[in-house]
């Protein structure tokens, strides 16, 4: 009688095992992945070795949440693939950069942008578009002209003096300004460095920190080498103040080896690394930076930053003096 209490006791508690194993496996099938997760470890169209038989669209789209996107242009269009980023509020769209194209029939950016919200098509219709840039680069603004003359569409040219105007700098690159979307405040920080009119934007929805040119994954220029160690300590400073999901810049060109980037101009980047960077490679940057006493390459694992020489400073000059 003992004998067959304690073997049923032994099965009854087999079983009970068994159906916990059971309970927890049906948990984690029906466990969503969470958007930051998701973000993290996407891969994204990275173009092809032949462009002529690559079937990619040219305008990928991400979708991070219900207002939140991150679109990235083929790499068969452009060797450059910025990043691109759309941000609804209730009141106001942002599109942060244009991307390398000009040509709509090629690389539709208005179309696909405006295409994003089917949901709320009404109403998006209404909304004010705003077009705003991470710095003047051609490469975050080719695609300008097609949204230029659309219905509710602002775009914020991206010189010194239409940027210190919209957004109110009074004493550039001090201060920050806010631009409400409606229900969406984003926090505008000039980053003068890698380009002169350059700022990062801080969105409290995403919890994103979005940072063009200024910090991605890549071999990144530096113009101005004493401006570019300030606003890498401005944005340390902003990091210590706000929750940060994601640092996101505007292009990839680390290989997913440590410190080791593809060679300017590649077309297919089969394991480059991941788009999100963290707050704690801001801060990596920022004590090297701080050791450094001149102006010379810094190579972490995550990106890599080198001062410009002469020659491309006066390229650099040349092409902002177009656009102011
Ligand atoms: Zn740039
Ligand atoms: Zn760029």
């Amino acid at each position: 009688m003992k004998q067959l209490l304690i073997a049923s006791l032994l099965l009854g508690s087999i079983f009970s095992v068994n159906a916990d194993i059971e309970a927890a496996t049906a948990d984690m099938s029906k466990k969503t992945v969470s958007p930051t997760t998701a973000l993290r470890v996407k891969k994204w169209i990275h173009g092809s070795i032949d462009c002529e038989t690559n079937e990619d669209p040219a305008i990928e789209v991400f979708q991070y949440d219900q207002s939140s996107y991150i679109l990235r242009q083929n790499k068969c269009l452009s060797f450059e693939a910025p990043f691109i980023y759309v941000l609804l509020g209730d009141e106001k769209v942002l599109v942060l950069d244009t991307g390398a194209t000009k040509n709509a029939l090629e690389f539709p950016l208005y179309e696909t942008v405006a295409s994003l919200f089917p949901a709320q098509r009404g109403r998006f219709i209404e909304k004010e578009m705003l077009v705003v840039h991470s710095h003047s680069h051609s490469d975050h603004r080719a695609g300008d002209s097609q949204f230029e003359g659309k219905p509710n569409v602002t775009v914020v040219e991206p010189n010194y003096t239409a940027i210190t105007q919209f957004f109110a700098f009074s004493d550039w690159p001090n201060g920050e300004a806010i631009i409400e979307l409606g229900g969406r405040r984003l926090t505008i920080v000039p980053t003068p460095g890698h380009q002169e009119e350059a700022i990062s934007i801080y969105d409290p929805h995403t919890e994103w920190l979005l940072t063009g040119d200024t910090l991605y994954p890549g071999y990144i220029y530096v113009k101005n080498w004493d401006e570019y160690k300030k606003s890498i300590a401005r944005l340390v400073f902003l990091s210590k103040e706000h929750s940060i999901s994601a640092v996101l810049g505007a292009h990839i060109e680390m290989t997913d080896n440590a410190g080791e980037h593809y060679p300017i101009g590649t077309i297919f980047q089969p394991n480059e690394a991941a788009l999100t960077l963290t707050p704690a490679d801001l801060v990596a940057l920022n004590s090297a930076l701080e050791k450094s006493d001149k102006a010379d390459e810094i190579v972490l694992d995550e990106l890599i930053i080198v001062p410009m020489n002469a020659f491309q400073k006066a390229i650099s000059n040349v092409a902002r003096w177009i656009i102011q």
